[in-house]
């Protein structure tokens, strides 16, 4: 089916089978912890955005979603509209714009990461932080265990820790799509691995089409 189906109400679902792993990341933080700092709200609203999702959402209901989401821990109504209300979710805001569209991996790997920031701000500052591209951002230790709790198998999580090793991110992004949508074969057509994070998600949706 077209990304252009997606609803609101898919959304977990999708974000578990067809987000890659730096949209997923994203959105499980915004469920875990009602907040996501200005990089990732940014990052995660553009996706959103060209998936589908904001052809379907007036600006009061993006809005919505997001202040739903921040709430729920206990932020104030009224602290969440005088904070975040234009500016949280670029989902209906950003139709205007012609020059906007969802980063390519390129651009988000190459962009400021939490720890470039971290170093740049001082030692805490990339607490909380969720955007950029895990495969270049999780430490060993992070990215094995995320790989074995999304049920990738041993052999696919050596063959992406070693890409990871030698900054083969996207490949390695391509190894983990195969991992998760058995019987495709993304990185022997395409050797760059992945390029855009809409294309995982739309290859996904093909995968998965009926
Ligand atoms: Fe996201 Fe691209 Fe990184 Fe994959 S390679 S996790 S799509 S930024």
């Amino acid at each position: 089916r077209s990304g252009s189906a997606v609803s609101l109400a898919d959304l977990p679902t999708v974000s578990r089978r067809s987000f890659p792993l730096c949209m997923h990341n994203m959105h499980a933080k915004l469920l875990e912890t009602k907040h996501l700092k200005h990089s990732a709200r940014q990052q995660f609203g553009l996706f959103l955005k060209t998936i589908g999702l904001p052809k379907r959402l007036s600006c009061e209901e993006s809005t919505a979603f997001f202040r739903a989401e921040f709430t729920k821990k206990g932020m104030a109504a009224d602290k969440f509209m005088r904070d975040y209300g234009y500016g949280a979710p670029p989902l209906h805001r950003l139709g205007k714009r012609q020059d906007w569209s969802a980063m390519s991996c390129g651009k988000i790997i190459n962009s400021s990461t939490p720890s470039i920031v971290s170093s740049l701000l001082g030692a805490n500052a990339a607490a909380g932080e969720h955007h950029g591209c895990p495969f270049r951002n999780y430490d060993e230790g992070q990215m094995r265990a995320t790989l074995q709790q999304m049920q990738v198998g041993a052999q696919d999580v050596q063959y992406i820790l070693d890409k990871v090793r030698g900054q083969h991110y996207q490949v390695a992004c391509g190894k983990f799509f195969e991992a998760r949508h058995k019987g495709s074969t993304l990185i022997e057509t395409d050797l760059g691995g992945i390029n855009h994070p809409n294309q995982y998600f739309e290859e996904s949706q093909k995968f998965f089409a009926p």
